[in-house]
């Protein structure tokens, strides 16, 4: 057991005392003390708390590796792939299972243009997968593997949660599976509906050799993340960046 559940329990433990014993607002501020720091633990991408999180990758060369969430969708991912092979870039998609379920040649067409896929899920559920229970967390992983083996799709065993916010079980499930939770260390929230350049401009401090940058494609907001991708792979390229995708033994935990 990590240490951090013991405290977190203990504290709780503390509580249903003080409450037993008719001490009730001393039993709320003890059980809810240790709530926010749990919250930024999920929240923060660096925060290992959790388990392991990859956040960057060891290398000498002007080099990041630029992920591209929420795909496959037929609107964007082909100018998506047209962007990066103008830029002679590669990238690593984490896709949605049931996106792939409905366009899974897109899938195939990302890892024949020399592209990777990581696993975002079955469903993507963005304001509950924090809560979500083993059984949940489970399915939501499986059932996106499940989606690429059926559209025959190669992928690494690369997992990112929706919006980077993970939950208690997440890491005992993917240690069970060999996968790694992979984060980022480099984001313009240009997925929150952030004006492109406004994304770039937040983002470009946050670029250095080993950064893993963050992206996304589909939904409402396409012509604006597409737009944003265009606008970094155009900066990455003025700043002498490749964008290259890792090998398993460069990823950083923590970096
Ligand atoms: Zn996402």
């Amino acid at each position: 057991m990590r240490p951090w559940i013991a405290v977190f329990a203990s504290f709780k433990a503390a509580a249903l005392a003080l409450a037993l014993a008719h001490h009730r607002g001393a039993a709320l501020v003890v059980f809810f003390a240790p709530d926010p720091w749990v919250f930024f633990q999920f929240i923060l991408p660096s925060q290992q708390a959790f388990g392991p999180v990859v956040t960057s990758f060891e290398t000498s060369r002007q080099e990041v590796w630029l992920t591209i969430d929420d795909g496959p969708d037929p609107e964007s991912t082909p100018r998506v792939l047209e962007l990066l092979r103008e830029h002679g870039a590669r990238a690593t998609f984490f896709l949605v299972g049931e996106q792939v379920d409905r366009h899974p040649a897109l899938a195939r067409q990302i890892v024949a243009e020399g592209h990777s896929i990581g696993n975002h899920t079955q469903t993507h559920p963005s304001t509950s997968f924090w809560s979500a229970s083993p059984a949940r967390t489970a399915s939501e992983i499986d059932r996106c593997v499940a989606a690429l083996l059926l559209a025959d799709a190669p992928f690494e065993r690369y997992f990112r949660p929706p919006v980077g916010i993970r939950n208690f079980f997440l890491d005992p499930q993917l240690s069970a599976r060999g996968m790694r939770l992979v984060l980022w260390s480099a984001r313009g929230f240009d997925g929150a509906g952030r004006l492109p350049e406004a994304a770039l401009a937040r983002i470009a401090p946050q670029i250095r050799p080993g950064a893993i940058i963050v992206s996304h494609e589909g939904g409402p907001r396409a012509p604006k993340r597409i737009r944003f991708l265009a606008l970094l792979l155009d900066h990455l390229s003025e700043e002498g960046y490749s964008c290259v995708i890792p090998r398993g033994d460069a990823l950083v935990e923590g970096g």
